[in-house]
């Protein structure tokens, strides 16, 4: 049924996720700070505020997707005072979980119920309504939101109370830039050593060094035809985004006292491959600077 929903934030993915809502039947007004975004949602069928708490007024469900921790903190103490009694809030965007933690109590102490719900899926499935939502929060508000959520993604877990879908995006993308690198590592050596990328794949793919960096989003051309590297390694998953979460993902092991040595040692190489000048490139790319470093 259709359901008043506030949308803050219509960048590269809030602008996708806002136009499935409205696609959904649901009476959506939308803002961002930026005038491209705006016109790009409108264009989409969102109705634009005049600002933030305007925005939130009249809904029933409020949606953030914001660059970092920062923003959702002051645009939540912006909108919080004008949302209705009763609403739920939603925060989509990937930050800190100490930010996370912090927006949940704010909202609590409003009396409002909320939700951190950050995404994987990327732009194509911000725009597919693919997404998979990983949410953080009481059941009473994740019962709420699933039905929404649904309209913008294929899959909606409730990974724990506050903060606990940032928890898991984080852990998850540590995997994942931990082991794009492992990967990485064993192609380079595999070229030194005389095996074929294909051999090398043949053996591990169905053997103990299976995993996505390999079978998915295979760091070397030719054995897995749609990853990003048999596309000159256009993103995909561009390395900016993977060094963000790895830098969220050592913030919050030092904020709680675990101990990530590989996250760390992860963090490193993708601040080395970001500052030589390969934000924009995918995360995979990161073999072609392996190969060019002395060996350790
Ligand atoms: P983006 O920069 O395209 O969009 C962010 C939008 O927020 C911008 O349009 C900006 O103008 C707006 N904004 C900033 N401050 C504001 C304020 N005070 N009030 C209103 N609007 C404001 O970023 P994005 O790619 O859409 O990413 C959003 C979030 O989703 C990030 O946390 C990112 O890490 C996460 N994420 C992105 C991807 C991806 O592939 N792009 C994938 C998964 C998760």
């Amino acid at each position: 049924h259709m359901t008043s929903i506030a949308f803050i934030g219509l960048g590269n993915m809030g602008g996708p996720m806002a136009a499935n809502l409205t696609k959904a039947g649901h009476r959506v007004m939308g803002f961002d700070l930026s005038e491209v975004s705006r016109d790009h949602a409108k264009a989409d069928g969102v109705a634009i505020a005049a600002s933030a708490p305007a925005a939130v007024a009249e809904a029933d469900v409020v949606i953030t997707m914001l660059p970092a921790g920062k923003h959702v903190i002051s645009v939540w103490s912006e909108i919080l005072p004008s949302v209705k009694a009763g609403a739920l809030v939603i925060d989509c965007s990937t930050i800190d979980v100490d930010s996370a933690r912090q927006a949940h109590a704010m909202a609590a102490e409003k009396g409002l119920m909320s939700l951190d719900a950050p995404v994987s899926g990327g732009v194509g499935g911000a725009k597919g309504a693919t997404l998979t939502f990983m949410a953080g929060g009481s059941s009473e508000a994740f019962a709420k939101a699933e039905p929404i959520l649904a309209q913008m993604g294929k899959r909606v877990v409730h990974c724990g109370e506050a903060g606990a879908g940032q928890a898991a995006k984080i852990c998850n993308n540590m995997i994942l830039g931990v082991s794009m690198i492992g990967v990485a590592e064993a192609f380079v050596l595999a070229e030194k050593l005389g095996l074929s990328h294909q051999a090398l794949y043949d053996v591990a793919s169905t053997s103990s060094g299976q995993c996505w960096s390999l079978t998915t989003y295979c760091p070397v051309p030719g054995p897995v035809p749609t990853s990003p590297a048999n596309n000159d390694y256009k993103p995909g998953f561009a390395a900016a985004l993977m060094l963000k979460d790895l830098k969220l993902s050592q913030d919050a092991a030092r904020s709680a006292g675990a101990a990530t040595p590989m996250g760390a040692e992860a963090e490193k190489l993708y601040g080395l491959f970001n500052d030589a000048g390969h934000e924009g490139v995918d995360f995979s790319g990161i073999i072609n600077f392996l190969r060019e470093r002395a060996p350790a």
